[in-house]
């Protein structure tokens, strides 16, 4: 099978059995071909200490920390072959990743976002709703690792509207026209999660509005710490939201810069779900042996999508939980989990970089 065909218009198909030989090779066939073609991965890789195999061959695939790349350029591909360049948030204190894009994978990650947006939303391009200003599409470069994916998910709409103007104040008539010109059928609305929340929700709970977007899908993503920090969680996102907003139709994605494409998808089972050609494994923080489902862990994404840079399998600083394997109810395929935030700063350092390189146990 090759990863052409993964991309099919139901990207939740193959069971572990199926799943595992596939990914296992295309994924190993990119740890040789970035070995080869970035000098720097290979030495990485040639520094990791011998580990043993843990009897899963994803397992086995060794892995980056995804903060080496806000710490070094590492591409697989000539300058002259890089069309994008994206990168991550950050303050000018913080640190950016920095991940270039060849055509190829920039394709890759087009299509394989694709796959799963129709999966869920369908072929058909529905009126569009953005949960932003002008402002923040200007100045998009700043939000790109709150909301991996972003930049591509206004294709999968018309007719777009940004509900926020420069003053981040819900634009009335603007949205009241959009409804009016769209009445009886089914919108899309995009956005970060707290800016949601933030700017849209709370402007009509303040003033006592209701909406009654209830053919509308809202799907979100971004960081849930300002909110945790309010005591909302995702069951009282969607509740509220569903109540003021009248959206019952929501799902949240998870995903990161580095690995744009791969977005994992809430289902309506509230879990999120790797798709055929992804997967995740939740390993201890401390010695990063994978653990079984229901264990809290650090988060590691393996994608097939990253040909230009080395980023196919990426330890993330995510505290998350494997809640089991192709038997959601849902019907959708593929490990399906949650994440419950980062691991703490101190806990990170604490995790020693041999561990973090050597990505087996
Ligand atoms: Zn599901």
């Amino acid at each position: 099978m090759k990863l052409a065909e993964l991309f099919t218009a139901y990207p939740y198909a193959l069971g572990k059995e199926q799943k595992t030989p596939v990914l296992t090779r295309l994924l190993q066939e990119l740890t040789v071909h970035h070995q080869t073609a970035c000098a720097r991965y290979g030495r990485i890789l040639a520094s990791l200490p011998g580990a043993t195999a843990t009897g899963n061959p994803l397992a086995d695939i060794p892995m980056l920390p995804v903060r080496l790349f806000k710490l070094l350029d590492l591409k697989s591909v000539e300058d002259a072959a890089i069309i994008k360049t994206l990168t991550s948030s950050g303050t000018t204190s913080q640190l950016v990743s920095r991940i270039f894009l060849d055509k190829e994978t920039a394709l890759l990650q087009t299509k394989a976002l694709s796959s799963i947006i129709c999966s869920f939303v369908g072929k058909q391009r529905l009126p569009m709703i953005l949960v932003d200003s002008p402002d923040v599409i200007a100045d998009r470069a700043s939000y790109s690792a709150r909301g991996a994916g972003l930049q591509g998910l206004s294709f999968f709409g018309r007719d777009h509207l940004h509900l926020l103007d420069t003053e981040m104040q819900i634009r009335h008539q603007a949205f009241e026209q959009f409804l009016a010109r769209h009445a009886g059928e089914r919108i899309l609305i995009f956005g970060f999660t707290y800016m949601i929340w933030q700017y849209f929700y709370a402007a009509f709970a303040q003033h006592h509005l209701a909406a009654e977007l209830d053919k509308a899908m809202l799907i979100h993503s971004g960081g849930w710490k300002k909110l945790h920090q309010e005591a909302v969680d995702n069951h009282t996102f969607k509740e509220r939201i569903g109540t003021v907003l009248g959206i019952r139709n929501i799902a949240n994605f998870y995903g990161m810069v580095e690995q744009v494409g791969s977005i994992y998808m809430e289902c309506p089972e509230g879990v999120l779900h790797a798709p055929d050609f992804a997967h995740i494994i939740v390993r201890d923080p401390a010695t990063l042996v994978p653990l079984p489902p229901g264990q809290q862990g650090l988060v590691q994404t393996l994608s097939a999508l990253p040909h230009s840079y080395p980023g196919h399998s990426l330890l993330t600083e995510d505290l998350g939980t494997i809640h089991g394997e192709d038997d959601c109810p849902c019907g959708r395929k593929g490990v399906y989990f949650s994440i419950q935030g980062r691991l703490p700063a101190a806990e990170l350092r604490g995790c020693s970089d041999t561990h973090a390189f050597g990505g087996r146990s």
